[in-house]
């Protein structure tokens, strides 16, 4: 037999050693070719005499990210196409019985009665750590980068080739649901804490180590299939369950509102599974993994958070044909609260960082930033002394223009005032010339205006990135009319060295993410004016599946700012561009009421220096207007936060802003939270229908008004049984 993806030897002992190590991958990944090699090696173990039990380690530097989840997608596709040749009934069979195919497989290792070790010498995840869980034994290296966990449930799946049952029977009811529910990484030691491995050690001494416990254990079984087997907390129906299952009901409803079926799912296996033995226990756990892989919410994520995330990292929008930058040395002008947050991820990605001021002080002050966020890593465990020294010392802050010289690319950060920028970006190019990259983070300025101070505009680019720079994991990059092809590269060569997600969209007012999240927080405003009590618009949004409330949201960006984009639309576009009523209630706030948001302790919301904020309770009487909340149709108002962002994306597409499904995607799940169940702002339209999309926008155009009127190409896409991937495809293949 030949197992291409793994090595295998047998020692003196007996002892099996099994290798896993794809040829031509970085890392290994459980792929169909990947499982049926490991199935025909857990039969090799069990069906020889002269094996004692093995070790299964990995060959790579870590040990494997987990399962092919574009096999998993390829499932649901395989069982459209057997329902159709052969029907429902069959396709369901089919499809259950390639989806329990690795939780079999796995049981059958751990029942086969040889003792069976994982000796992980650096990431493990997904189906791979629940390969270690099937093992009887397992060891991991103490090793800064190694990590297990199940992290399924952030692609809208869960683990269901035996995580939940394993892990529930390893932990606390409590502690086991809180692992499955957030996905997290865990470091060894926390590993080894919560009982989920039996060791850490050395890297070096892992798979001896693994041997031992081998050799030493011939008659290993795991704990459950000890017929005294108690799990850790006990009987589900026990007094002890009976104070765990209503809370944690109560728990999922609180952190999901019922958006993610894989959530619910977990909690459903858990709950059954522990009143079962294991065998029937995994039987109802592939049952609901069945019906979450074909759920239209993991279909949306996986596509989104998974495969678009992956081929955009990987420089799908970037340009062929220009060779890879050797990006070594980046400027940033204007060290305020962004251009600190970027010279911060830029260092941190290894890279020498120029950080520019109007004075020492305030160069001084943005590299500070640098120094508490790498001490917070440390405080944490996540960073050394050493990584804080060499860190600092990457970074340049100074006043003086000229230590811009030789830089690779300028990042540009001032004030948000054109005359500033233009300033800065004469002085910079009179240091670094007209052919450095010249990218600004202007959040509304539009592109193309401020590339005409530029020498050369064909070298000038728009980066936008989020708040906190750190945490946000997207940069908007903005091509402007005349940006060329070598700035587009190097841009996006830039935001995957500092492990950001792109998105390439075309200039105009608010780019793409703004133009959205701007759509969001102005029905947030519209709202208030109707008399909708401020805590039920917050709340409505998080029962639509955001992350934070609008009103919250903007105290985070400011509401001064909303002011001045307000001021400005009416400049440029004419009064008509702004309803009245919107902007009195944010004159009203921040003219009147000098209420900025958070920067100042006071916004829609109340920030007392010490405890938790509260929404302010002036709001009722700015609004001048109060709903009886009882005749509030709860589902429109989360409808009409998550349609009015589909419906300005789908503007931006028609508009050519954004022009890749997959950028409007992650751009509103990655820059403003948008309830990623759906899989982004298109793939709600998608995964309603375009008809259904239209006539529910419909219905609500006439009640509140144009914004949420349809487009011509929203109605054709409906007329045509269309879908915006569907669109994108044809296009691709044409
Ligand atoms: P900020 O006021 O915190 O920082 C601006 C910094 O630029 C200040 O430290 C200032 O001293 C410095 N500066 C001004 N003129 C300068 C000059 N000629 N040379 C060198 N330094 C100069 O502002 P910020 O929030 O960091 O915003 C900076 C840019 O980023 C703006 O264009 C803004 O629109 C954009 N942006 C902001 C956010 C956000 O959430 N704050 C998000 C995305 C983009």
């Amino acid at each position: 037999m030949t197992t291409p993806n793994f090595r295998f030897e047998v020692d003196a002992d007996g002892v099996a050693l099994i290798v896993w190590d794809m040829p031509g991958r970085s890392m290994n990944v459980l792929t169909p070719e990947a499982i049926e090699d490991l199935d025909g090696l857990i039969d090799k173990v069990a069906a020889d005499a002269a094996i004692q039990g093995a070790v299964v380690t990995s060959g790579k530097e870590t040990f494997s990210g987990g399962a092919d989840l574009t096999m998993l997608q390829g499932m649901a596709s395989e069982y459209a196409r057997v329902a159709k040749a052969e029907g429902e009934e069959k396709a369901m069979r089919v499809f259950f019985d390639r989806s329990r195919q690795l939780s079999l497989i796995y049981r059958k290792l751990e029942s086969c009665g040889k003792p069976f070790a994982a000796a992980i010498n650096g990431v493990c995840m997904g189906g791979a750590f629940e390969l270690a869980l099937a093992c009887h034994y397992r060891i991991v290296a103490d090793s800064d980068k190694a990590r297990v966990g199940l992290p399924e449930i952030k692609v809208g799946l869960f683990p269901g080739a035996g995580g939940t049952q394993r892990v529930a029977r390893l932990m606390p009811t409590p502690d086991a649901l809180q692992m499955l529910f957030r996905g997290d990484q865990l470091k060894p030691a926390a590993a080894k804490r919560m009982g989920l491995v039996h060791d850490v050690a050395p890297a070096g001494e892992i798979v001896a180590r693994a041997k031992a416990w081998v050799k030493a254990n011939l008659n290993a079984k795991a704990p459950w299939d000890d017929p005294k087997f108690k799990a850790p907390s006990g009987k589900v129906f026990s007094p002890a369950g009976m104070m765990i299952w209503p809370p944690a009901n109560a728990i999922l409803r609180r952190e999901t509102y019922d958006n993610y079926p894989a959530a619910k799912a977990i909690l459903a296996c858990v709950f059954e599974g522990l009143q079962l033995p294991i065998d029937l226990a995994l039987a109802v756990e592939s049952r609901y993994f069945a019906k979450i892989l074909r759920s239209k919410e993991a279909a949306a994520m996986i596509r989104s958070l998974f495969v678009s995330k992956g081929e955009l990292d990987k420089g799908a929008r970037r340009p062929a044909g220009v060779a890879p930058t050797n990006l070594r040395k980046v400027g940033i002008i204007g060290a305020g609260f962004m251009g600190a947050g970027v010279a911060y991820v830029a260092a941190s990605a290894g890279l020498e960082v120029v950080l520019i001021d109007r004075d020492q002080e305030a160069a001084d002050k943005g590299k500070a930033h640098s120094e508490k966020l790498i001490s917070n890593q440390i405080a944490k465990g996540r960073a050394k002394s050493a990584d804080r020294d060499a860190l600092l010392a990457r970074i340049h802050a100074t006043p003086d223009y000229a230590a811009l010289k030789g830089c690779d690319l300028v990042v540009e950060a001032v004030f948000e005032d054109r005359g500033v920028k233009n300033e800065a970006t004469k002085k910079a190019q009179a240091v670094v010339g007209g052919e450095v990259i010249f990218a600004s983070n202007t959040s509304t300025l539009p592109i193309a205006s401020l590339a005409e101070t530029a020498e050369k505009p064909e070298n000038f680019i728009g980066v936008h990135f989020f708040s906190p720079v750190d945490k946000m994991m997207l940069a908007e990059v903005i091509m402007g009319a005349k940006t060329g092809p070598r700035a587009l590269a190097t841009a996006l060569d830039f935001v995957r060295a500092i492990k950001k997600t792109p998105i390439v969209v075309n200039d105009c007012r608010g780019f793409f993410v703004n133009r959205c999240v701007t759509a969001y927080m102005v029905e947030a405003h519209k709202m208030l004016v109707e008399g909708v009590p401020p805590a039920m618009i917050e709340n409505a949004a998080r029962m639509a599946g955001m992350p934070v409330g609008p009103l919250a949201l903007n105290d985070e960006v400011g509401v001064d700012l909303s002011w001045k984009i307000l001021q400005a639309a009416k400049k440029d576009l004419g009064p008509q561009a702004v309803d009245p009523q919107q902007e009195a209630l944010i004159e009203a706030m921040v003219v009147r009421e000098q209420r900025f948001g958070r920067k100042n302790g006071k916004g829609f919301y109340d920030y007392p220096a010490s405890g938790t904020k509260s929404l302010w309770p002036g709001l009722a009487e700015i609004a001048g207007k109060a709903l009886d909340a009882d005749t509030i149709d709860v589902q429109e108002l989360k409808d009409r936060f998550l349609y009015t962002a589909a419906l300005e994306a789908a503007r931006c597409f028609e508009e050519g802003i954004v022009t890749d499904p997959r950028e409007a995607d992650l751009g509103s799940i990655l820059g403003f939270g948008f309830a990623p169940f759906t899989g982004g702002v298109l793939s709600l339209i998608d995964g309603l229908g375009a008809k259904a999309f239209v006539a529910r926008a419909e219905a609500l155009a006439a009640r509140h008004g144009p914004s949420f009127a349809p487009s011509e190409g929203l109605k054709a896409m409906a007329a045509n049984g269309e879908t915006f991937y569907g669109r994108a495809a044809k296009k691709a293949a044409a």
